[in-house]
């Protein structure tokens, strides 16, 4: 499929910067054999940017290649560090936004597990609804305070009257985001004075600190603060505000129910700006961690620390034949013993790392240091943590 045209602000100037063929479609996939990690489903990532509204999307992107199955595990709560980032935003969306004695709803809710804890918080008082066709527990717990649907959220949900809809990290996994915002909206036919929260990955971070393993084929729309706001008002949502939050790397929007407009509201061209300079960095910034990675491995085995999206799409793209890596490591237990797709790099948990002789392990985001730091000091693992953004 390609796409002409731009699917917020449907703009004809598009301008491709990132090109990589043959891509795993899954970076999150649990694979128990290095052969089945090998011979994963392929795609194309072929990025290009709306000149008009900074939008980007891979306009290769084809859905039926995904299938977020049982095999599918973006648990990120094995670290501690996530963990109290998402108890931060719990404590902001309740003391400091008054979220109490609200119906919420979450669209996307995968385990439910953000949900549980705005229900959950201490006196909130609150309700909750998670929307996910790929939910799979209990549909009522917490006394019948927190119930889970298992489908789309949309036109035919409007009998649940809601306060506030959340949506985190969802709609950059989603080809028609506009389809989704107007669902969202249809939804809240009956809820007028509903308020929404998006939470999804800020493009021009990842632009401008060139983080190459943040483009993956998963997240095929990726939005700037601009035009995120941007979609959001072309489908009939009154925009409040659109904060950088997690060190930069996300937005954070705020909206009520509003009227379409009929034009751009600003100009957003510096997103295709900045994407133009990513795209003639990229094959530079490759060769240099090739020759980084040699370097490296001459003093010992190497590892990537983190084998979320991050991980598998660096290792795909600086390692795919799996010579210069030795493995990835990752606390998720769930992921521990299985295999990369795409390269089939196994992952393990930090306590093989001696036995392998590893000595360094590159760190895939650099706000998780301090917690891997402490965790090695505590298990006695001596071990140099390489971060790529220095
Ligand atoms: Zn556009």
């Amino acid at each position: 499929m390609t796409t002409r045209l731009c699917p917020v602000c449907q703009g004809e100037h598009l301008k491709p910067f990132l090109w990589r063929r043959q891509v795993p479609v899954h970076q999150n996939l649990v694979v128990t054999s290095q052969g089945a990690a090998r011979s994963v489903t392929r795609g194309e990532l072929d990025l290009v940017v709306c000149v008009d509204c900074g939008f980007v999307f891979n306009r290769a992107f084809d859905l039926s290649r995904l299938a977020y199955g049982a095999d599918y595990d973006n648990t990120q709560s094995c670290s501690g560090y996530f963990d109290a980032y998402l108890d931060g935003l719990v404590k902001d969306l309740v003391d400091r936004q008054g979220v109490r004695n609200s119906t919420i709803v979450e669209v996307g809710c995968g385990k439910g597990q953000f949900l549980r804890k705005l229900v959950n918080f201490p006196a909130s008082n609150n309700t909750g609804f998670g929307f996910d066709p790929s939910y799979v527990g209990p549909g009522m717990d917490l006394g019948g305070r927190l119930a889970f649907r298992r489908c789309y959220y949309d036109d035919t949900c409007a009998d649940v009257v809601a306060d506030v809809v959340v949506c985190r990290h969802v709609i950059e996994h989603v080809p028609e985001p506009m389809v989704l915002l107007r669902s969202v909206r249809a939804a809240l036919a009956r809820s007028p004075h509903a308020r929404v929260f998006f939470e999804t990955p800020c493009v021009e971070w990842i632009l401008r600190n060139r983080v190459v393993w943040d483009f993956f084929y998963e997240h095929c729309s990726l939005f700037s603060a601009g035009s995120l706001r941007e979609a959001f008002t072309r489908a009939g949502f009154a925009v409040e505000r659109v904060d950088h939050i997690f060190g930069g790397q996300y937005l954070w929007l705020e909206a009520r129910l509003g009227c379409a407009p009929l034009a751009l509201a600003e100009n957003l061209s510096g997103t295709a700006a900045l994407a133009q300079a990513y795209g003639a960095d990229e094959a530079i910034l490759r060769q240099k961690w090739l020759y980084k990675l040699h370097e490296l491995k001459g003093h010992g085995n190497v590892a990537l620390w983190g084998a979320g999206a991050k991980g598998a799409t660096f290792a795909n793209l600086v390692d795919p034949d799996g010579v210069l890596i030795d493995c990835v490591v990752d606390l998720n237990p769930n992921k521990q013993g299985g295999y990369i797709p795409g390269t089939g790099h196994p992952i393990v948990a930090p306590a093989d790392l001696s036995r392998r002789g590893v000595k360094r392990a590159v760190l895939m985001n650099p706000n998780y240091r301090e917690e891997n730091q402490r965790l090695l000091a505590e298990a006695g693992i001596e071990l140099d943590l390489i971060d790529w953004s220095e």
